[in-house]
């Protein structure tokens, strides 16, 4: 396989800690290796771009910003799509995070800081390598949105979807509208336009049952006096306000994440805050000013357009494969897979994956006895050739920690750890999963096998895992995890499990730092 490097001083965020150039010197082997000052310049961009073209390049692995800043920034974003339009599968752009989790916490020793960020870039060369293409999907987006929340700012929504031409259906669960008198007698017009539209459906007392789908092409199932009714929106825009008993509700329909007083959280609270983690479903944040209503409403009802109004979307579905070959049809990961996205197929007595359905948790990977089920994002190999990689860090005879942490809470906890300044030993070493779902006890024996210390898992806390139930089925396996330790003649108090919440600046690197020191008071170190 043909892989780029490519380094980014990050305007010396990176740079006056780790010596790139040196750094990139290590991959001479590859077709491309370059260091930008600025990833995210157009001119590095462009750059990428000739390279992917004139070396035949079929991966790209970026060292810099997290893959978190990635998904929650909107230039970041951008280069991910450049290097896609240049022809590489979205699985085999990687990501080496020696900004977050090697730079900013190793600011004060370089040494330490380049030999992590060599290993990082290792670990993401091995991800591009053992990734499968994604699976393709086009199809023309359904000009249908489901505005779901009857406040002002839904019916603001549903106001400017309505004069861009789409179908509008207005849900809430309560049989009146959440309008005050005062918002009334303001949009008294508007409200007046939205109600009288020919392509308005205005669904209250219903209740929200199941969305599965893609950005584009979803399927909203809903129930209005025990009648269901299925819904095709290619969008759904959450207008619920502050009722976060009612965003609760929401939340584990759609799969968001809420903070810490219920609400939703966008991936960007200053750049994409109508923007969800969940691609094709928009929020419109709490405020009390009815310009920020206005202007927040604009900003979802546009995200949308920019979906919907175009030909075709493609989407590449991060899906469960089955090894037909090692499947023998018992029909356990029917049972753990939250998501009703696994069936057998009755003809081959076959495992089958329901990619409307799959959220590439992984619960099946971990649940399959036979080992017949992996993920094409997180393949199971990749894991263990990381661990193995990672391993491999120079400790000094301090503990050597695996860090194993979930996508979507660990992860970004430990990178706002090194935002905010905190440092931590540089012998916790990081690995993203998933999902806690996914993490087995073949992961944790691999580990200490390989010679690290001691493993800590950080996951979400039960209530904000965005997989429902990822978190609370790693706590189940906790003990399995400790009693097979034992049985190895491995001291269960070396493996720890902490919840984690990605906007808890200090939580991962303090968990972490602690568990480091329990292990040096262990003399464990092997
Ligand atoms: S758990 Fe594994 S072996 Fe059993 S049906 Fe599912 S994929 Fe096949
Ligand atoms: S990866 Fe998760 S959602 Fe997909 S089939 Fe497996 S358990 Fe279900």
């Amino acid at each position: 396989m043909n892989i780029g490097l490519y380094l980014s001083e990050s305007n010396g965020e990176v740079s006056q800690v780790i010596d790139l150039n040196k750094l990139a010197g290590e991959y001479g082997d590859l077709p491309a290796v370059k260091v930008f000052d600025n990833i995210f310049k157009s001119r590095s961009i462009n750059q990428i771009k000739v390279d992917i073209a004139s070396n035949k390049l079929d991966g790209v692995v970026i060292a810099g910003e997290s893959p978190h800043y990635y998904k929650t920034n909107r230039e970041a974003d951008f280069i991910i799509k450049e290097i896609e339009a240049s022809g590489v599968n979205l699985n085999r752009i990687g990501f080496a995070n020696i900004r977050e989790q090697a730079a900013f916490p190793h600011k004060n020793d370089s040494g330490a800081a380049y030999a992590k960020a060599k290993l990082l870039i290792d670990v993401a060369m091995e991800k591009v390598r053992h990734s499968q293409q994604l699976e393709t999907i086009e199809f023309p987006p359904k000009r249908k949105v489901a505005v779901v929340g009857v406040t002002i700012e839904g019916a603001m929504v549903a106001e400017r979807l309505l004069s861009h031409g789409y179908r509008v259906y207005l849900i809430d669960k309560e049989p009146k509208a959440r309008i005050s008198e005062e918002e009334m007698s303001q949009l008294r017009t508007s409200i007046g336009y939205i109600l009288g539209h020919k392509n308005l459906k205005v669904l209250s007392e219903t209740t929200i049952d199941e969305l599965i789908g893609h950005e584009g092409d979803f399927v909203l199932t809903v129930d209005k006096n025990g009648q269901t009714e299925q819904l095709p929106v290619g969008a759904v825009v959450i207008t619920a306000g502050d009722d976060s008993s009612y965003i609760n509700d929401l939340r584990s329909v759609f799969y968001l994440d809420v903070d810490e007083n219920g609400s939703l959280r966008p991936v960007n609270r200053d750049t994409m805050v109508t923007t969800t983690l969940r691609h094709g479903i928009f929020m419109v944040p709490v405020t009390g000013e009815l310009g920020f209503k206005a202007a927040y409403a604009d900003s979802a009802a546009l995200n949308v357009i920019s979906i919907l109004d175009a030909d075709e979307v493609i989407f590449e579905v991060p899906v469960s494969q089955v090894n037909e070959r090692l499947c023998g049809g018992c029909g356990t990961c029917i049972k753990t897979c939250m998501f009703k996205a696994s069936s057998i197929d009755e003809s081959k007595r076959l495992a089958h994956v329901d990619v409307m359905r799959c959220r590439g948790c992984g619960n099946c990977v971990t649940s399959c006895p036979t080992g017949a089920r992996d993920l094409l994002t997180y393949p199971t190999k990749y894991l263990h050739a990381a661990i193995e990689i990672l391993a491999d860090y120079p400790s000094k005879g301090d503990p050597k920690l695996l860090f194993l942490l979930c996508e979507s809470c660990g992860y970004p906890s430990l990178d706002y750890a090194g935002t905010s300044g905190m440092e931590y030993p540089a012998s916790i070493l990081p690995l993203g999963v998933k999902c806690g779902a996914r993490i087995d006890t073949q992961l944790i024996l691999e580990a200490f096998a390989k010679g690290f210390d001691g493993v800590i898992i950080g996951k979400c806390k039960e209530d904000r895992c965005q997989n429902l139930v990822g978190s609370v089925d790693l706590d189940r396996r906790a003990n399995l995890f400790r009693e097979i330790l034992r049985s190895r003649g491995i001291n269960s108090e070396r493996l720890r499990i902490v919840g984690l919440d990605g906007c808890e600046s200090g939580k991962a690197a303090d968990e972490a730092g602690a568990f480091f020191k329990d292990l040096k008071a262990m003399e464990v170190v092997v």
